[in-house]
């Protein structure tokens, strides 16, 4: 962190104190959490409706919104899936791994159903299905408490619906990472592009990625949709890797003729804690 982002935490930590400043970046959380939880959305029984108004985003959202959907089943049956996404995910965008849980930055992952879903866990429906592993990301939520809490406007929902991040904008205050309720970010607390004595990166396992920024210390980073990926009409890196199985589907979930918008139609989904008000753009068939 240089010199000029120290200052800037210490002016908001001092402001946070004083009750100036930073308390209105919670302020404004909380209204949006009132907001949200009084629209009536977020029902876990609930599933999803149609896309175009299904429950993820309300009736009144008509504009694009990137989702995806992810099949637990198909990932199931294809071992070794899940971890095709996630070293997709991060070669592309240069996570690093330092090697321990500690420090481990994550922009896609897997933990157990029973884990993910805590709120859903009632829904038992298979046997072991509560142990299944199943991949988490971020939900790029239609109401995200991580975007209202950021300072800086480091992290901003942009014109497709997707939840991104200016890093150089990013003075590591995490109050992001305390507003998510899903844990979908990551800070890095040692400086991921430390190299060797002969040069070599020390922590990016598959090399470096040209095409996509390195971060430092004291950033804070999470999932992107792959919007440099969209820009050139490819799939995310996740997606991408699942292939012809399926497991995976990504597109505008407002787009009645999309093939997210038929998936959403025609299969029973799940978000993640539906009852924070945050409107997951993730959707699962379980
Ligand atoms: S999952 Fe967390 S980080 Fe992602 S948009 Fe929602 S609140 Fe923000
Ligand atoms: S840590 Fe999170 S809230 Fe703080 S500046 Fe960075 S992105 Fe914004």
């Amino acid at each position: 962190m240089d010199v000029k982002r120290r200052k800037f935490l210490k002016i908001a930590g001092l402001s946070a104190v004083a009750g100036l400043g930073v308390p209105s970046a919670f302020t404004n959380l909380l209204q949006g959490e009132a907001l949200a939880s009084s629209s009536g959305q977020g029902n876990p029984a609930e599933g999803h409706k149609p896309a175009g108004g299904h429950g993820g985003h309300g009736e009144e959202s008509t504009g694009t919104q990137y989702g995806m959907v992810i099949d637990i089943k198909k990932f199931a049956e294809h071992q070794g899936l899940a971890d095709r996404c996630i070293n997709a995910c991060h070669t592309e965008h240069n996570v690093p791994d330092f090697g321990n849980p500690k420090d481990e930055i994550k922009w896609i992952w897997t933990d157990d159903y029973a884990h993910g879903f805590t709120e859903h866990s009632q829904y038992k429906r298979n046997a072991g299905l509560n142990e299944l592993p199943v991949l988490l990301t971020c939900n790029h939520c239609a109401n995200p408490p991580c975007v209202r809490a950021c300072p800086t406007q480091a992290t901003f929902k942009n014109e497709v619906g997707v939840v991104v991040m200016d890093f150089h904008r990013c003075i590591g205050c995490r109050f992001c990472m305390a507003a998510c309720p899903y844990g979908a970010r990551s800070f890095n607390w040692r400086n991921p592009r430390e190299k060797y004595a002969n040069g070599n990166y020390k922590f990016y396992k598959n090399g470096v990625n040209p095409n996509y920024p390195t971060r430092m210390r004291g950033v804070v980073e999470k999932c992107n949709f792959c919007p440099e990926r969209l820009a050139v009409g490819k799939l995310p890196a996740c997606v991408e890797a699942t292939g012809e199985t399926k497991a995976m589907v990504f597109g505008n979930v407002n787009d009645p003729n999309s093939e997210i918008a038929k998936v959403l139609n025609s299969n029973f989904t799940i978000q993640r804690k539906p009852a924070a008000g945050t409107k997951p753009s993730v959707f699962y068939i379980i």
